[in-house]
């Protein structure tokens, strides 16, 4: 017999994961399920998350949203990647890019004939062979090509953009399709003695909505994950120490750079996102090495520009909940995990959580085969990224604060050890099947942090005969030529958003 369909569909919490729960399930259904979405505004929402990775770029098209009212809607701007400085030494910096290094000149991938120039003693600087950093650096943008052949299409990028507003802008979007919203604050939730499903929640004022399939949006709360439904969580904090944040918004300068900084600090980092309106900053760090008074001292004493608010303290833990689905409850946003900003994955395993919960849809009766194999796909996704995280801090050479003493001492997952190792021997870059972060992303941090080859991949040494400086210096020229002629990343915005359907 064919299990009844869910019809109803009750999301608790409208920060960016709420709303953007609602737009993309709004989309999905189409109007044949009814989706409510619970916020209280006293609580509020955690109030940043500000910095995105390239794939942000397939959830809005895939809810037809039109790039440019995106970023006019959102204050967005473009992001090309991740500049690290202090990282590995004090006075040291390196750039993650969004998009390839170099380009390819036959089989053999370009960065395996840079790591062979690199082993000979021939270069050193990896950035200088990065379509993104070269824009970057000059604070251009423009949209990559698609003709595959030019230099210019060997970039990729995400964007800046305020997350409050952006919530704001898919609350528009998901209540113009029909999701219903509710004010005010979920005080309990009642259960099937059975099963355990949730059957309801409960409000303050002593309404009940009742539903088949509850998302639960609620933040660090875990309200009905954690609260309600017993879950657990997976305590990663020995592998991401740092436990807190303080952040503060200031007014921005003239130029608007394309890329995100974290500058390594005494124990954390500090971000530094623009947007077109002001910039966001923040000093995420470990309260084991730092009270909260000195991170927003240090904070305040760092930032360039005039403070628009009062800095604002956070506390969360790293790791993730033991399941993310549990019962007829899919925990989406902070109240499935959380690993700390420092590659902005967060917004992205939000948008990862909803486009597997559709591939996954549910009837009723809440398939176990369907909920074990969303956990499965979704704990193995968190558990790279927290490798790649994890490697940032391990492969530091800092050495003048017990934080990074810590972190270089740390033990840390076989599989990253594993990963190091076959790089740190051949050159070779070991990638997961699925990887979030792909080769460039794992050299850029490698090379960046000083974890470097001891011989080059054999396949580049066995090619004596291909031109590979003169390959490198053309590289380099066509990179030049591009930047040069592409406009201000200011510039870009401010025509494009005028260009933005009203
Ligand atoms: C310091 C820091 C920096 C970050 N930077 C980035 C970044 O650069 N990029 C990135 O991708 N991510 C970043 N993140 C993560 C990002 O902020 C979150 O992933 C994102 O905002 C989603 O949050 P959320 O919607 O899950 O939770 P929240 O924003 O906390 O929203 C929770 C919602 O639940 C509601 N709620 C809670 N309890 C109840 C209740 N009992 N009844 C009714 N409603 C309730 C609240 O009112 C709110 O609407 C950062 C996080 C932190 C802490």
């Amino acid at each position: 017999m064919t299990p009844d369909p869910v019809k109803d569909i009750v999301i608790v919490g409208g920060g960016s994961a709420g709303w953007m729960t609602a737009a993309a399930l709004a989309n999905a259904t189409q109007g044949a399920c009814r989706i409510t979405l619970i916020e209280s505004e006293e609580i509020g929402t955690v109030g940043v998350g500000e910095a995105t990775i390239p794939p942000v770029k397939y959830f809005n098209s895939r809810l037809g949203i039109d790039e440019a009212t995106f970023l006019k809607e959102t204050s967005g701007t473009f992001k090309l990647g991740i500049q690290f400085i202090d990282w590995h030494r004090k006075g040291e910096a390196y750039f993650h890019p969004f998009g390839q290094y170099g380009a390819e000149f036959d089989d053999v991938p370009f960065y395996q004939y840079w790591i062979r120039e690199f082993v000979a003693g021939r270069t050193r600087d990896l950035d200088n062979y990065s379509m993104a950093w070269a824009a970057s650096a000059a604070g251009k943008f423009q949209h990559p090509a698609r003709e595959k052949r030019l230099i210019q299409s060997t970039f990729d990028y995400a964007y800046h953009f305020d997350a409050t507003l952006y919530a704001r802008y898919l609350r528009k979007y998901a209540e113009a399709r029909g999701v219903r919203r509710i004010a005010g604050r979920v005080t309990g939730a009642a259960q099937d003695s059975e099963t355990g499903f949730i059957q309801s929640v409960s409000m303050e004022t002593g309404e009940t909505i009742s539903g088949d399939l509850f998302i639960d949006c609620t933040g660090f709360f875990g309200l009905l994950i954690e609260k309600t439904l017993k879950t657990g969580f997976e305590d990663w904090s020995h592998w991401l120490p740092c436990n807190r944040a303080v952040a503060v918004p200031c007014k921005p300068g003239g130029t608007i750079d394309p890329y995100t900084k974290s500058t390594a600090k005494k124990a954390g980092w500090q971000w530094r996102i623009p947007l077109q309106h002001r910039i966001g900053n923040g000093y995420v760090y470990c309260s084991d090495h730092l009270s909260a008074e000195e991170a927003e001292a240090e904070l305040l004493s760092s930032i360039e520009g005039e403070p628009l608010a009062e800095p604002r303290h956070l506390r969360f833990q790293t790791g993730r909940r033991k399941q993310f689905w549990n019962a007829n409850v899919v925990a989406i946003g902070l109240s499935a995990g959380f690993m700390e900003p420092l590659e902005s994955t967060s917004l992205h395993l939000i948008q990862y959580g909803i486009m597997r919960l559709l591939a996954m849809f549910p009837a009723k009766d809440m398939s176990p085969l369907l909920r074990d194999e969303y956990n499965a796909l979704t704990a193995a996704e968190y558990e790279r990224i927290r490798d790649f995280l994890i490697l940032h801090y391990k492969a530091t050479e800092r050495r003048d604060d017990a934080f990074w003493r810590y972190c270089a001492d740390m033990n840390i997952p076989d599989r990253l050890q594993y990963k190091i190792d076959h790089f740190r021997t051949h050159g070779m870059i070991v990638s997961d099947e699925r990887e979030l972060f792909h080769n460039p992303s794992w050299i850029a941090v490698y090379i960046g942090q000083g974890v470097h080859p001891e011989r080059a991949p054999a396949l580049s040494g066995l090619r004596p005969s291909v031109p590979v400086e003169q390959r490198m210096q053309q590289v380099r020229k066509a990179m030049n030529d591009a930047v040069t002629a592409m406009p201000e990343h200011r510039q870009f915005i401010e025509t494009y958003c005028k260009s933005a359907l009203q």
